[in-house]
């Protein structure tokens, strides 16, 4: 199953990104989990969609 991202950065301003409700000792989550992330300069919140990376990119 895949690892959300700590960090995303943010389209709007560029800054960083965290996730809401979820911490890494969570650990891996269903592929196709919406994670809502809120950055932390602009407060915008982004919903991500969590997938496995693409083998070899
Ligand atoms: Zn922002």
């Amino acid at each position: 199953m895949p690892l959300p991202d700590l960090e995303i950065v943010c389209v709007d301003c560029g800054g960083l990104c965290r996730p809401l409700g979820w911490f890494i000792e969570d650990g891996e989550v269903d592929e196709g989990t919406v994670m809502p992330y809120r950055c932390v300069d602009c407060l915008d919140r982004w919903d991500v969609v969590i997938s496995t990376p693409e083998d070899g990119q």
